[in-house]
């Protein structure tokens, strides 16, 4: 037998963390690694967050789990926070981003075939995104490598240019039943989508009554400096799936719709054995009270920018290594003018440097939105040493 026990599906690296601190990691070996991955996004409050902590201890030790078959004090906490922060009218709790942007592309279609228009299931996606890694969610996306050895995928996607209006505006047809897209895509290479596209996209969903669903799993919950990213777009979505930093680290979803949108999610029309359950719920209650808010979103802001410029300054040092940084808040990216994985391994195993590799050639920075201002200079020390050795190492 030559299988692990753990099923070989991910190159998983050297680094065996075992213990985390606020924006550190450290591994069984003892060695403390500054964590710019967050999880891909997740841990927001850092590794040890004492009101997070708390809040899960003390559900575990009251009631873990319940049926949804009961009523929920704990669901409708965190439903009424969410509502009452954000755009929605109604919530689905689920325990990851796949099964959120699932139940987004079902509320979209279930909106249509409860009006009786059979014909309208078709989903416009963008190139390059990530929406999961379910039959559905990886049928959402154009791309084959997560298509290769699963086909046939799910009927009813229509893939176009990230960012072209013009594209999505030819894609309507009779079939479509909305859109589905990252306002900021996270795999793809922390690519913001513009002002432009985002509005286009919401006055075509108006002029022919389709739903705009936004991916918002990587960029949502308070990462890009406002709870979540269509604020800055001035639009009003009609579902967004959001996860990943939701839970603080305790795996959770949500699927978030307006009333008109959840039409037709009716009784009986979908369900989760654990999803919303009320460890789940006081993880997610004890992350929207520490986030929710103006003073921690304008921290979110601040720390972005300072860290945006100083990345600005920096990468001018090295013209031959990187292209330029983007992104929103503290969801940022470098654009590298090579492949960001051989730098991402570089960090990690000679600075103990976490970062994350994405598409289009950008290396992910996602610190926990905790960080502070020790951990930036930190940062900055490790990149710097980092980026001159490196750059030593492709010369010899
Ligand atoms: C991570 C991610 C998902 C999938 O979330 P899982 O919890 O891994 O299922 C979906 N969409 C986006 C934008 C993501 O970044």
């Amino acid at each position: 037998m030559t299988i692990t026990p753990l099923m070989p599906v991910y190159p998983r690296c050297g680094v065996r963390p075992v213990r985390g601190e606020h924006c550190h990691l450290i591994d069984e070996d003892g060695t403390h690694y500054l964590d710019f991955a967050s999880g891909i996004a997740v841990n927001l409050l850092g590794h040890s967050h004492e009101g997070l902590i708390s809040a899960i201890q003390k559900q575990a030790e009251t009631l873990m789990h319940v049926s949804n078959l009961y009523g929920s004090p704990q669901g409708e906490e965190l439903a009424q926070m969410l509502v009452d922060h954000t755009f929605a009218d109604t919530v689905f709790f689920t325990n990851s981003g796949a099964e959120a942007v699932e139940c987004a592309i079902k509320t979209a279609r279930a909106y249509h075939q409860y009006e009786g228009n059979e014909e309208r299931f078709e989903i416009i996606t963008f190139k390059n995104a990530f929406h999961g890694r379910t039959m559905a969610t990886i049928s959402a996306s154009n791309q084959d490598k997560m298509h290769k050895g699963f086909q046939p995928l799910l009927p009813g996607f229509k893939y176009v240019e990230f960012d072209d209006l013009e594209g999505a505006k030819a894609a309507v047809g009779p079939n479509t039943a909305g859109f589905l897209v990252e306002p900021v895509q996270g795999e793809g290479g922390i690519r913001p989508a513009s002002q432009e596209f985002m509005q286009g996209l919401r006055t075509l969903a108006d002029e022919h009554d389709l739903m705009l669903a936004l991916d918002e799993v990587q960029c949502g919950v308070a990462r890009t400096g406002t709870l979540y990213a269509y604020e800055q777009y001035g639009i009003v979505p009609d579902i967004v799936a959001s996860a990943k930093g939701l839970g603080g680290g305790f795996p959770m979803g949500a699927c978030l719709a307006t009333e008109k949108a959840a039409r037709g999610m009716v009784f009986g029309t979908h369900g989760s054995t654990y999803g919303g359950n009320p460890l789940a719920m006081a993880a997610g209650v004890a992350v929207m009270k520490a986030v929710a808010n103006d003073e921690f979103l304008a921290e979110v802001r601040a720390k972005g920018e300072r860290l945006r410029s100083r990345l600005e300054q920096f990468i001018g040092n090295y013209p031959d290594l990187f292209e330029s940084v983007r992104g929103m808040g503290l969801m940022l990216g470098i654009k590298m003018k090579g492949e960001p994985r051989p730098f991402m391994v570089h960090l990690r195993d000679h600075h103990d440097l976490l970062t994350v590799a994405a598409g289009d050639q950008t290396l992910r920075l996602l610190p926990p939105l905790v960080i502070g201002d020790a951990e930036m200079d930190e940062f900055f020390d490790k990149l710097s040493a980092g980026a001159a050795d490196y750059v030593q190492e492709i010369v010899s």
